[in-house]
């Protein structure tokens, strides 16, 4: 028992002298893998469009977190805002929990940039350049030879050129294209800073992509260290049905011992990009890229046996020996996650395009007019989240009365606050109280964009003691 779990003692591309050992996965085939294929060309020409999409002049996503300027589907988002951010980033929190509770690593697999670039782009270049796993491993370990110098070197300066793009994708969504285009076209002392960052995304994506590899997955990715307090028994992930597989062994003719479906060929180990044999079980190692169950089910169509000996099933599925369906706990989870997308596009949604807060003046009481009249002194301090300039103007919505402001006319800059103060004045026969509900809409150019309610302080009145 020590031994079939001694697995589980170490990673799979470390050695028991604490070295790396280089996996050289075999080329992967297979339905999945051409729907993977598909799925990760529809997720990189968005990541890669995105970036030069203009919604109404502006970029459709810009997280600009330098000059804390965010556009978000073409509108912006200010500091004022961060209410939005912190529901933003509970609902993610919750999503990937919930859904990783019930869907397991299907993101590292399917959208997981991480896994897209290495086994999509990355390694794919390496399969051209340089083969398949066996030929990959014969020339690390061959001698240096004019063959090994050029492949490594067009390889090498193949994945620079893919990096250096990467980079430079990845910076426009933090700095926008038109200014990577000036770092781009001007010269390098004009944009010392947006040159460094340019180098250093280059070079991350370059070390990450040509050295580092899986173990982004297996050491880093805080997502891949939580998998252990996220799956249980009921997860779906990538599993080997051990009652149908084992005992396992290889075909031999005249050998009559009762054997599992699996004939050790080690189709499922050869493929795997991470290193690891998906059956001894579920483990941390395992993106959920689907290689094993593509090799798998082409050794099952070879010997006539039934496809799925791995697939995606939860551990008791697999134990039950039952196919996986849709349960309670998948409807229900994915309810959750429906309900909180609603709640987050709603408030998205209603965010308006400017805020005003009106405040009495502190410390001036009511003043009651010569002409019998009662006003009260306000500041009021308008936030204007639009790229525009907006003029503001302020009028009494109820009751009848006159707003008058101090000083000039009031203007917003984009994306910023403009204040001032106003005086409200109400005949004394509207005064019912001694806080009279009153309330101001704010309206720029024709269009009211919001609505304000405070109180207007007078004098006790016969008729109320409020
Ligand atoms: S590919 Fe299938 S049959 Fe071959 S070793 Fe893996 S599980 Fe067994
Ligand atoms: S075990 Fe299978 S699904 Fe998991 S990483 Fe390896 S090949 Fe991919």
């Amino acid at each position: 028992m020590a031994d079939k779990e001694s697995f589980r003692d170490h990673i799979s591309t470390v050695d028991k002298e604490g070295k790396r050992i280089w996996v050289f996965p075999k080329r992967p085939k297979g339905k999945l893998h051409n729907y993977r294929t598909l799925v990760s060309i529809f997720l990189l020409t968005i990541l890669v469009v995105t970036p030069f999409i203009r919604i109404h002049g502006h970029p459709m996503l810009l997280l600009d977190v330098l000059e804390r300027k965010f556009v978000i589907f073409g509108q912006p988002f200010w500091p004022q805002d961060f209410y939005l951010f912190v529901i933003a980033t509970i609902t993610i929190v919750v999503f990937v929990v919930l859904f990783t509770v019930v869907f397991g690593r299907v993101w590292c697999g399917w959208a997981c940039p991480q896994t897209i670039f290495m086994e999509m782009i990355f390694r794919k270049i390496e399969f051209l350049i340089e083969g398949d796993a066996r030929a990959q491993r014969a020339l690390k370990l061959a001698p240096m030879s004019w063959n090994k110098f050029w492949k490594k070197s067009l390889k090498h300066s193949i994945f620079f050129i893919i990096s250096f793009i990467l980079g430079n994708v990845f910076l426009s969504y933090f700095i926008g294209t038109d200014r990577l285009f000036k770092i781009i076209s001007e010269p390098v002392s004009q944009h010392l800073t947006g040159f460094f960052l340019m180098l250093l995304f280059t070079a991350v994506f370059y070390w990450v992509y040509a050295y580092f590899r899986e173990q982004i997955c297996t050491m880093i990715c805080p997502y891949g260290r939580l998998q252990g307090v996220l799956l249980d028994k009921r997860s779906i992930v990538v599993a080997y049905d051990y009652l149908r597989g084992e005992p396992r062994g290889k075909i031999k003719r005249g050998d009559s011992r009762e054997k599992g479906d699996c004939i050790d060929c080690k189709q499922c180990v050869e493929v795997c990009p991470t290193g690891i044999d998906i059956r001894n079980g579920t483990q941390l190692e395992c993106v959920n890229c689907t290689a094993c169950i593509d090799a798998c089910n082409s050794v099952m169509d070879k010997i006539k046996k039934p496809r799925g000996l791995i697939r995606y099933d939860s551990e008791d599925g697999i134990r039950e020996g039952s196919r996986l369906k849709l349960n309670g706990r998948m409807i229900g989870y994915s309810s959750v996650l429906l309900v909180l997308l609603i709640i987050f596009t709603f408030l998205f949604a209603r965010r308006s395009d400017l805020d005003a807060t009106v405040l009495r003046t502190p410390g001036v009481l009511y003043q009651e007019l010569p002409d019998g009249w009662i006003s009260n002194l306000y500041n009021i301090k308008v936030v204007n989240k639009t790229f525009d300039e907006l003029p503001i103007r302020l009028k009494l919505v109820s009751p009848g009365g006159k707003l008058e402001l101090v000083g000039n006319e009031l203007v917003a800059p984009p994306g910023n606050l403009c204040e001032t103060s106003f005086f409200v004045k109400l005949p004394r026969s509207a005064v019912m109280f001694r806080n009279t509900p009153i309330t101001i809409a704010v309206i720029s150019e024709g269009n009211e964009l919001s609505r304000v309610r405070t109180s207007f302080l007078g004098p006790m009145n016969q008729k109320g003691k409020k």
